[in-house]
């Protein structure tokens, strides 16, 4: 059986591999998380790779004009780049909940 004692004892083993290692592996890949963006519901944050898709949606947003179009919506505002719908509701990708799309947008003050 493990226990947070063990993980803790396991991770210390490993503290002579070099650290720069993490750092190399973070530089190659693209999936990056977009900077102050998370969903205000479970906290997961969307990587550049993750895309939306423009489509018909009943409850909340009530948009029956969806295109098809796949792309970030962090990259634009909430607006599709074909149709330019301007999304006020965004999806959580994990939790599958939706959020108004500002919501997403981590408040400083808060
Ligand atoms: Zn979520
Ligand atoms: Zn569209």
């Amino acid at each position: 059986m493990s226990s947070m004692k063990d993980l803790h004892t396991g991770r210390r083993r490993f503290r002579d591999e070099p650290e720069d290692f993490t750092e190399e592996f973070l530089d190659e890949t693209e999936d990056l998380e977009i900077p102050g963006i998370r969903c205000p519901l479970c906290k997961w944050r969307p990587r550049t790779i993750d895309t939306w898709v423009c489509w018909d949606v009943e409850h909340p947003e009530y948009f029956y004009g969806g295109c098809g179009t796949s792309w970030n919506t962090f990259a634009t505002s909430g607006i599709c780049p074909t149709c330019l719908h301007q999304w006020k509701w965004t999806s959580c990708l994990r939790c599958f909940m939706w959020s108004k799309h500002e919501e997403w947008y981590e408040n400083e003050a808060g």
